[in-house]
């Protein structure tokens, strides 16, 4: 499919590409849909194995921005950036001054903020730049990293899937099988430490297992076997495209929610989840507490973090209503999830249709 086929499939705003030959910045922006308000998302730094790899990533999480920004209540839109490198590079100033320059002659039509392979520092190195730019230092003003706040709205999610499940909310006794241990995942199996649960861990930074084996009694299992472990809950906490036609049968969990973006290969791998009986937190709805936060930054008075935390704790609700509408409607909670987002989205595009004199 080409690029321009794609984009209209999935109703795409725009994508641009950026280059910059001295800063050796090789960038996409993708913005998906701008209907609830300026499109806000992540700024991802990655050595893409090829361009069309890169596009097909910026676009797919663009899109999914959108749909998180929407069922978390806010009025912003989904966009997403990709710059294609090394994200270890020592050399970040000129590089992301470089995208804040791009990101600056969108006029604000897309926010950035973190994601993986960046930081708050190269947020404040676009701000050289550009005056858009969230996620910052709290030095600066900011909400600082998002992932606590990520890995909370998780926590709160898993007790309306366990309630769902289980009839209760309570994590004793409950093995969560964990795949990643970073920003995200670490933070979760605190939370899931504390509140009692068991845990089964792998990241590929073998560090970090080590730290989870210590300080929370995690039992340490290979990156290739922890997707099947016997387990309540499995959270992806790593990379994309986690469930899929080879994973999907062998999976040996109740329950999965977790922090990873886009952990659906396909929309009808959530349908062979949710025909193997398995229940599926949707990813955009879980995982976006670190948006909120982000997000709250822009709110009047600037980043308050009570209030972010409320409106990441709301997650706990919205699945609830996922869940039942989900039941009553027959359909399962991911494409629920979509329908829904899709839904507010259409309602504000139709509110602008009640013009008023100002
Ligand atoms: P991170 O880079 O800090 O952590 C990712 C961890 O996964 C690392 O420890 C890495 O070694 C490990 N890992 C990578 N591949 C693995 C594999 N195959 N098996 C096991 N471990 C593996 O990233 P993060 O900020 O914690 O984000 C994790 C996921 O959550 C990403 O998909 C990200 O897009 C998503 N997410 C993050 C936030 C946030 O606030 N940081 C918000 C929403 C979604």
């Amino acid at each position: 499919m080409s690029l321009f086929d794609t984009m209209l499939t999935e109703d795409h705003e725009q994508v641009v590409f950026c280059a910059d030959r001295a800063a050796g910045l090789k960038a996409i922006i993708a913005i998906h849909d701008t209907t609830l308000g300026p499109s806000l998302g992540g700024i991802r730094m990655r050595a893409y194995a090829s361009e069309a790899e890169a596009v097909t990533d910026a676009l797919r999480l663009a899109q999914a921005m959108t749909f998180k920004a929407a069922l978390a209540g806010l009025d912003y839109g989904g966009g997403k950036a990709v710059v294609i490198g090394d994200h270890t590079t020592t050399q970040r100033e000129i590089l992301f001054r470089a995208l804040g320059r791009a990101i600056e002659s969108l006029r604000g039509r897309y926010i950035p903020t973190e994601d993986m392979g960046t930081t708050t520092a190269d947020i404040e190195r676009v701000r050289k730049e550009s005056r858009f730019g969230v996620g910052r230092d709290e030095v600066f003003g900011g909400g600082g990293d998002p992932s606590p706040m990520t890995a909370w709205g998780i926590f709160c999610g898993l007790r309306a899937c366990l309630e769902e499940v289980e009839g209760t909310a309570e994590f004793r006794g409950k093995t969560v099988a964990m795949q990643g241990l970073g920003k995200v995942g670490y933070s979760l199996a605190r939370y899931l430490s504390e509140a009692g649960a068991s845990l089964i861990v792998a990241d590929i930074d073998a560090s970090r297992t080590q730290k989870a084996a210590a300080e929370l009694h995690a039992h340490v299992v290979s990156p290739t076997g922890i997707l099947f472990q016997q387990c309540d809950i499995l959270a992806p906490c790593a990379a994309g495209a986690v469930f899929q036609q080879d994973t999907i049968p062998r999976l040996r969990c109740r329950i999965i929610g977790g922090g990873a973006n886009n952990q659906l290969l396909t929309d009808e791998d959530g349908d062979a989840l949710h025909a193997r009986g398995l229940f599926y937190a949707p990813d955009f709805v879980i995982n976006a507490g670190g948006l909120i936060n982000v997000a709250d930054e822009l709110g009047p008075g600037g980043y308050r973090r009570e209030r972010a935390k409320a409106k990441t704790e709301a997650i706990y609700a919205t699945l609830k209503t996922i869940f039942a509408e989900a039941k009553h409607r027959e359909v399962p909670p991911h494409r629920l999830a979509v329908t829904l987002a899709q839904e507010r989205i259409q309602g504000v595009r139709n509110l602008r249709r009640l013009n008023t004199l100002s």
